[in-house]
Parts: structure tokens; C-alpha cells; sequence
């Protein structure tokens, strides 16, 4: 399985010497932090690809031993030739299938593997990634900023003071998080009306798969009164399609949701339960993996979603050359981790400027890292510091125990 393929010559050629991994923690504007491990790959041609495995949740309470993980991945892809992409994606396709519902876990990990496998073929043929799917059909992306939950008077103060600031900076379109606390969604939703009224563009309700679908349909009925959203997501519990398809039926307002993988697309388009679908590298297992659900989705007729806020500049930029690569994107990406971590491994941030992300140009990924940051970033990755809820939830809350599969707290991003 080492063997490089010597049917190609030597300037197809760019063998893998070296795996490392490097973990990190960023924290966010929110006060919370984020886990990565960047992925390392040396060559013998001297140049190196890096990819980012994001915001690491993995198995509950578990997490990866890297000693193990960094050998286990020198012994898969030290000798082999980067620039065979289709087989190295289809072996790690094989390697990383996960386990119940834990692959879109494994699939974060893949997608950090592919990510700097791309790296290294783009910057071996000095073209940006997106130029190796046939890009670029754009060279920005308009984004969507997400407001997180409303609880109190003071999250709606400060949401509301940030809606204005990012106007300000050119941002006009908003995605909201509703369902946590239905009166501070509305009060909320009636302040910004007040406050901001037309000038912003409500791209979507974001209920989070916490909401019961009858409950969904009349929280939104609610709270459109304020904002009419380009979309809903999320409306049923993860695995109810009956229950999204539902919620379809009742309101005349698309209906979007997250998908693991195209088959996944497939499923929810045979349930009627989407109009659209979510799409990110690292729930699917990479960029090669988006281009297929994004190819399903244009012939099924589903709109897409270019996702997702928890990845770094590198993780981010992997988003962008995606996006720039496909012409079925249809709404602005909520791609915008880079601005959400008040740190960023990377010597050149991914750039956003008039409510635009701008797709790196360079070559690879066109994220150079600095690695005298990632060691001032470094931390040890762990469970350890999040509090556990022993606590019995009462059945009005327990959707909103943060977690109800583990019962952790601290996973707060969502
Ligand atoms: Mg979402």
C-alpha cells in the first residue's frame, strides 16, 4: 500500500516523507474555544501541505491519542505520491467510515487529510486548489453572519449592537438562532425591526434540530412576523425527515437542513423534507466530498448552502475554493470561522471585506501558516475542563442542555 505508482515520472511526482500534528485551541468572540490539530505533510521535494482537523468534538468524552494518530497516518500516507488525489480520497473514503452517527466526527478528520493533500498538488503545479476542480466561476462570496441565541435582555442589547457594527463594516445579511427562549426571540426580532428595519436581509431561522416540528411551525409563524427568513433550517429533530417534511408542507418558506453525504441529500429529497441543502467539507470528509453533494443537489433540484463557523483561516479557505469552484451556490456562505476566533493560525487571515469573503489566490490553499503561532496557540486537546450535568433535565429544557446526547456543557457553538 506504500508503493508510490511509478507509471508517472518524476514531475508528477511529490512523495510524502513526514506526517505531524499539531494541536491547538482558538477562542472565540464568544467567550468560547475552539480544538484543532493542523495536519503537517512533508515531501521530498521540500514543499509541505498543511490541513486543519476542526473544532474537534469526536466521540463523547473521548478524543484522539495523537503519538498514535500522527503514526497511524505516517503509516497510510508516508511514500505515497500527493498528487494521485482520486485513490489517496478513495482509500481515506475506506479508512474513515465512522461508526453510528459519530462519521461526520471521522469526517472532520478526513476532510483535514484531504485538505492538505490538496495543498500539496496545488502548490506542486503552482495553482490555487480551486483551479484543480475547474475554478474559479467566482473570486468572492457574499456571507451570512449568524446571531446566536437570544436568553436575556443583555444578549439582546449585544446582539443588537453588533447587528449595527457589522452593518457598519459592510455585512447586511444575517442568519438568527430561535427556539431557545421564544419570548427573547421575539422581543429580540421586534427591537431589530425597530432599530434596523430594512436595512439587513434575514437569510435564515436557524432552529438547530432542537424544536419539535409543530413547535417550529409556530415559533416561526411567530417570529416572521418581524423578518420574513429567505429560508428555515433545521426545523425537525436531526433524523425526523417525516417531521421536516412536515414543517415543509405547513409553511410556504423553504426549508433547509445539514447533510452527512450525498446519499443523505438523496434521502431528504426522497422525504420531501428539504428545499435545501447544507453543505461543509467537514461533515462530508473533504472538498472532493462537497463536489459530489453539491453535483447531487444540482440534479435533484435542491439549492445549497456553502457551511461552516467553525473552522480556522486554512479550514475556511478549503470552504472557499469549493465555493468558488461550483456554480450552484445559492445564497450567501456562513462560512466565517476567521472572524468568529479572535486567533487564527494562519500568517494571512482569510480576507472578508463589503460583506464578501475573498477566495485566496495563492497557491494550495493560499493559507500560509505560522508556526511560531501555532506553538503560542498549542494546547493539549481534551474534555477535561467542560462541566458534566448530573442533574435530571426537566422535559421543558431538555433540549437546551447544550448537548442532550452527552449531557457536556461547553459545546456552546450551535
Ligand atoms: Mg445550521
Amino acid at each position: 500500500m506504500n508503493e508510490p505508482n511509478t507509471n508517472l515520472n518524476q514531475k508528477n511526482s511529490v512523495i510524502i516523507t513526514g506526517v505531524s500534528l499539531h494541536p491547538i485551541r482558538t477562542p472565540r468572540v464568544s467567550g468560547d474555544d475552539s480544538q484543532h490539530v493542523l495536519i503537517r505533510l512533508k515531501t521530498d521535494s521540500g514543499l509541505e501541505g498543511v490541513g486543519e482537523y476542526a473544532d474537534i468534538t469526536d466521540l463523547p468524552l473521548t478524543m484522539p491519542d495523537l503519538n498514535d494518530l500522527q503514526k497511524s497516518l505516517s503509516n497510510l500516507l508516508c511514500g505515497q505520491n500527493a498528487m494521485e488525489l482520486a485513490r489517496l480520497d478513495h482509500l481515506l473514503s475506506l479508512l474513515f467510515t465512522g461508526r453510528g452517527d459519530t462519521g461526520i466526527y471521522t469526517g472532520s478528520l478526513r476532510a483535514g487529510i484531504e485538505m492538505a493533500l490538496h495543498d500539496l498538488a496545488g502548490k506542486a503545479l503552482d495553482v490555487p486548489v480551486y483551479v484543480l476542480f475547474g475554478g474559479p466561476v467566482r473570486t468572492r462570496i457574499k456571507v451570512c453572519f449568524p446571531i446566536f441565541r437570544n436568553f436575556s435582555d443583555q444578549h439582546i442589547e449585544q446582539n443588537l449592537a453588533m447587528v449595527e457594527r457589522l452593518l457598519g463594516e459592510g455585512f447586511d445579511v444575517f442568519r438568527l438562532y430561535i427556539g431557545a427562549a421564544p419570548d427573547f426571540d421575539e422581543k429580540f426580532l421586534a427591537a431589530l425591526r425597530h432599530q434596523i428595519g430594512d436595512q439587513i436581509t434575514m437569510q435564515s431561522f436557524d432552529l438547530s434540530n432542537h424544536v419539535h416540528p409543530s413547535d417550529a411551525v409556530r415559533l416561526i409563524n411567530r417570529c416572521r412576523k418581524y423578518y420574513e427568513p429567505q429560508y428555515v433550517e433545521s426545523v425537525a429533530p436531526t433524523q425526523d425527515l417525516d417531521g421536516m417534511a412536515d414543517v415543509r408542507r405547513r409553511l410556504d418558506i423553504p426549508v433547509s437542513e445539514h447533510v452527512g453525504d450525498s446519499r443523505h441529500a438523496i434521502r431528504m429529497w426522497e422525504a420531501r423534507a428539504v428545499d435545501i441543502i447544507n453543505v461543509a467539507n467537514s461533515a462530508h470528509g473533504g472538498m472532493r466530498e462537497s463536489l459530489k453533494v453539491f453535483a447531487v443537489a444540482e440534479a435533484l433540484g435542491l439549492r445549497t448552502i456553502l457551511s461552516t463557523t467553525q473552522e480556522t483561516s486554512l479550514g475556511t479557505a478549503a470552504e472557499a475554493h469549493v465555493g468558488a469552484a461550483v456554480l450552484n451556490v445559492h445564497y450567501p456562505t456562513v462560512a466565517i470561522g476567521p472572524i468568529l476566533y479572535t486567533e487564527d493560525p494562519a500568517r494571512n487571515r482569510i480576507r472578508y471585506a463589503d460583506g464578501y469573503m475573498i477566495v485566496p489566490d495563492g497557491p494550495g490553499l493560499g493559507i500560509e501558516i505560522d508556526w511560531e503561532k501555532v506553538e503560542a496557540l498549542r494546547y493539549q486537546i481534551g474534555w477535561r475542563e467542560y462541566g458534566i450535568d448530573h442533574s435530571v433535565p426537566d422535559i421543558h429544557d431538555l433540549q437546551w442542555k447544550v448537548n442532550i446526547s452527552t449531557g457536556l456543557k461547553g459545546m456552546r457553538k450551535k
